[in-house]
């Protein structure tokens, strides 16, 4: 871990201790995805075909994965497995079912009625990360939330298995099935956003991509997205982070835990010292722990004079998760004003709200969420007025809707409202 003590530190030391690794080659990076998309569009299956052998190993790949398949993956599931997902499918069910919006009516002057609606986006494309590991969690995060919408149309996108094989982890198809999707393509990467944005044969085109995955999937995403021919998205989702705020009396061992990741602030460098000791020894007992030195050889711990300096260095961060370990844990919540997801106090670990506490694990990464809200219900609608105006309505409020649009020389607006005003005077109703 690199070391930094923020009151030495000038601007731009500040600027670098905050400072997220840099994208490599992202020029590069924008080339590839964008002829992977352009090969797609041109030659639909057949470019899916020859991505899923050069990037995933697997040749004649089905593309869909037919129910008689997905029965005999299920076949192989554990019990306990089931059960753990049918816990955590419960529990995101109860909090996003909270969120349903509700359709509001206001009468803004006499006669004058505005309606805000919400109606689920007609077809969803749901993106399940799986080229290092399979995440049947983000099939709950996605697919709860699109099952409570209604939306008409779920599809599910996900790599296909390792070695290379269409076999994609029954925990996946379980958590999809309990959603009610059943329509599952075995492609990953830029090519599975194309083929979802604009169509194959075999897949049709969907309205709106949702879901998380490495850099090849975001910045397909993000291109898609500018295409009005393309497709919606949920947002910039790309690889974790976390950053934990932890003063002396937090446990180095539960913080070290929590922190193979990104970066601590603290205002303890006891703490600080007791972390580091904690990482090395859980560190050595890790399967992947080449990997697991690698992201800490890029974190950074941050000492800070006092509290509140912590505080305002975390929301300069703008961290996607935000750990909290302080004695006063959940009085400090409301300082936070730009972190996507807060766990608070030594009890709550990153991994509950990851798979079983029932909120989003889908959330802005690099920054984003200092502006771009975490995943809910809501995502899974599109919103639309209707407004109604009586006789009377137009009476009241037409002569202002005339004066404004003279004063922006939009004629027409103006004209729209004075032929309306004119026949009602002519008429001479009361109504
Ligand atoms: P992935 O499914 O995102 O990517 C695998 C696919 O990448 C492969 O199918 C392949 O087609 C493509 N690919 C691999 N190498 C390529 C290359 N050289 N050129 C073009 N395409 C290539 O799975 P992953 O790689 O394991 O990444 C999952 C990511 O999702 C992780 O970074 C993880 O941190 C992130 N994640 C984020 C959130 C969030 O909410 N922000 C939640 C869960 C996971």
């Amino acid at each position: 871990m690199q070391r930094f003590n923020w009151s030495q530190l000038d601007s731009a030391g500040q600027l670098t201790a905050l400072a997220r690794p840099a994208l490599a080659d992202s020029a590069d990076l924008a080339a590839n995805v964008k002829a992977i998309i352009a090969k797609v569009r041109a030659e639909g299956d057949a470019a899916l075909q020859q991505f899923s052998q050069q990037f995933d190993g697997l040749s004649d790949n089905p593309l869909r994965l037919s129910e008689a398949e997905q029965q005999r993956l299920l076949g192989l599931l554990q019990p306990e497995r089931k059960a753990a997902i049918e816990l955590a499918y419960d529990n995101i069910r109860k909090f996003h079912a909270a969120q349903l919006p509700r359709d509001i009516e206001v009468e803004t002057s006499a006669g004058v009625i505005c309606q805000l609606k919400s109606r689920p986006i007609g077809s969803v494309g749901l993106y399940i990360p799986g080229g290092s590991a399979p995440l049947p969690s983000t099939v709950l995060m996605l697919g709860v939330p699109a099952q409570l919408a209604g939306c008409p149309r779920t599809v599910l996108v996900t790599p296909p298995g390792k070695p290379a094989a269409i076999d994609i982890a029954p925990e996946i198809i379980y958590a999809a099935n309990l959603c009610g999707i059943s329509e599952i393509y075995t492609i990953g990467g830029a090519q599975a956003i194309a083929a979802l944005a604009y169509g194959t044969a075999s897949i049709a085109k969907v309205d709106k991509i949702f879901g998380p995955g490495n850099r090849y999937v975001t910045e397909a995403k993000q291109q898609v997205s500018q295409d009005a021919k393309g497709a919606q998205i949920d947002m910039p989702a790309g690889p974790s982070e976390v950053l934990v705020l932890a003063d002396a009396e937090a446990n180095p061992a539960f913080v070290a835990a929590d922190l193979l990741s990104q970066a601590l602030v603290s205002d303890s460098s006891t703490l600080l010292d007791n972390v580091e000791i904690q990482l090395a020894a859980q560190l050595a007992a890790l399967p992947r722990k080449e990997i697991a030195a690698q992201a800490l050889a890029h974190s950074r711990a941050i000492l800070t004079a006092d509290l509140a300096t912590a505080v305002a260095v975390t929301n300069a961060y703008a961290p996607e998760h935000l750990i909290v370990q302080t004695r006063d844990a959940s009085a400090l919540t409301e300082q936070f004003d730009s972190a996507a997801s807060i766990f608070v106090g030594a009890w709550t670990p990153e991994s509950a709200g990851d798979y079983a506490s029932g909120t989003n694990h889908v959330l802005p990464t690099y920054g984003y969420s200092r502006t771009v809200s975490s995943l809910s219900l809501t995502d899974f609608y599109r919103r639309f007025t209707v407004q109604q105006l009586s006789a009377q309505g137009m009476r009241n409020i037409g002569p202002a809707i005339v004066t404004l649009a003279e004063a922006e020389s939009l004629e027409a607006h103006a004209n729209a409202v004075r032929l309306r005003l004119a026949a009602l005077e002519k008429a001479g109703q009361n109504t």
